[in-house]
């Protein structure tokens, strides 16, 4: 399929001529850039995306997202129907054949896609997060090559990093390149990786300098490595708690060269770029929370209005509208939280700080108000034919990958305080 045809339902949105609100002349076309002053209002092109992707998610997701959750199985045909409506890879440069959407709009998508059921989130975001560094730091040619491909086929990629013993602490990581020649080679192991068993390519942290005093900025290089190449050894499918869908893997690499071409950046430049990728990536993690915590209010205040106790439907129970109250209000400040740091990034500033408060809080709040969700569905709410038992275990990954609650909370307290000692 070509480049063209993919993504074409938004590409004709994006076609259609978006004017940012802000008077100054824009630097691009599309709709990345974020407007000047203040504004709740979404542009008609933003609630086209967002449109787009609720169709998906309501038409397409809804009906099948149980019955992956049971079998585990991976969502292909979902994942090819989202890259055929481009609402993957959005964020991949026009130069590369991609839409070019800024976090912002990325983010509306991905509330959307959760909504639906975030296994199936998780996976295109996995494709998001491997993109990242390659976006941010990636040369012209490998940017061609890596992320071309991703729009001219339905590919997925992802991104190595954590391993069995070093998670939190990405500085602890063993896996080593050794340069040899014009490649390097690649020994190590990976773990917990989304998309491990299905990627075309990953993006992968390996320590370059042996020195164990050598400091992290300094240490570690990020590569492009073909999953192909001989030497790869994926593990079994990980059974999770819950996004089960999702395919999350460990992976052996023995021996595995890879042509000095596929450094990112230059040697020693891998721990920024691995860490710097996460200042996009953070707010689409959080809207993917958002909007699982948005469908828990959704499915709790339903069934509220239609379930009786003491002769009157539960939603008049003061203890059980307070409760959809006390949600409602999470998800809506969760919902500013990941688009402030969206939009800061857009804007071209760092966006740390906001980027972990959103992850933090809506990760917080996807836990609470989902199990609120199951309190409110009573007995039913424990069981799998309804559909909230299913968005509890989903939940709890909001609060573990891309940096752990206690790693943002790190992050917002090193920020903050940083700003007193300036
Ligand atoms: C389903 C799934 C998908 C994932 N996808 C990917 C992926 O695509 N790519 C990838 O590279 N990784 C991925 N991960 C890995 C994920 O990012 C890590 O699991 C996460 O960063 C935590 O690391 P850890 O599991 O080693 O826990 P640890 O780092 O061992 O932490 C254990 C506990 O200690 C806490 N802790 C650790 N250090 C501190 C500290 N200094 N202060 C306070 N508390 C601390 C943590 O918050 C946590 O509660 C995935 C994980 C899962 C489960």
């Amino acid at each position: 399929m070509s480049a063209f045809r993919a993504g074409r339902m938004l590409r004709a949105v994006v076609g259609r001529g978006w004017r940012p609100r802000s008077s100054k002349p824009a630097p691009s076309a599309h709709a990345s850039r974020p407007g000047a002053g203040f504004s709740f209002e979404l542009t008609d092109e933003q609630k086209e995306f967002q449109a787009t992707a609720r169709k998906f998610a309501v038409e397409e997701v809804f009906p099948v997202a149980a019955q992956y959750d049971k079998t585990g199985e991976y969502p292909l045909p979902l994942i090819k129907r989202a890259w055929e409506l481009g609402l993957m890879n959005s964020h991949i440069p026009e130069s590369c054949g991609g839409l070019g959407l800024g976090t912002f709009e990325s983010c509306l998508i991905t509330e959307e896609l959760a909504y639906g059921c975030t296994g199936v989130q998780t996976a295109i975001e996995g494709n998001s997060l491997g993109e990242m560094p390659v976006i941010i730091a990636g040369n012209e040619q490998q940017q061609k090559k890596y992320l071309g491909r991703m729009i001219e086929e339905p590919l997925m990629c992802a991104y190595c990093v954590t391993e069995p013993g070093a998670g939190s602490d990405v500085a602890g990581i063993k896996t080593k390149a050794e340069k040899k020649g014009d490649e390097y080679v690649i020994n190590g192991q990976k773990m917990w990786i989304t998309n491990g068993g299905k990627a075309n390519w990953y993006f992968l942290l390996a320590r370059t300098d042996p020195d164990p005093k050598a400091p992290a900025g300094k240490a570690f290089t990020g590569f492009i490595v073909e999953a192909n190449s001989p030497g790869i050894q994926v593990g079994r499918k990980e059974m999770n708690m819950g996004q089960r869908c999702s395919d999350t893997r460990g992976i052996v690499f023995e021996d595995v060269r890879v042509p000095k071409e596929n450094v990112l950046l230059g040697e020693g430049a891998g721990f920024k770029i691995a860490m710097g990728a996460f200042d996009k990536t953070r707010p689409p993690v959080a809207a993917g929370a958002v909007g699982l915590a948005k469908r828990a209010l959704d499915e709790a205040t339903k069934y509220a209005l239609e379930r009786k106790t003491f002769g009157k439907p539960i939603v008049e129970h003061q203890a059980v509208s307070f409760m959809l109250a006390e949600m409602a209000m999470k998800v809506e400040l969760a919902r500013m939280a990941y688009q402030r740091a969206a939009w800061e990034v857009d804007a071209g500033r760092r966006n740390t700080y906001y980027a972990s408060i959103a992850k933090a809080f809506a990760g917080d709040i996807a836990n609470q108000v989902a199990t609120d969700a199951v309190q409110i569905f009573g007995g039913n709410g424990f069981n799998t034919e309804y559909p909230v038992e299913k968005l509890m275990r989903d939940a709890k990954i909001y609060q573990i990958y891309e940096g752990t609650a206690q790693i943002q909370r790190m992050i917002i307290a090193r920020e903050h305080i940083g700003k007193y000692k300036a």
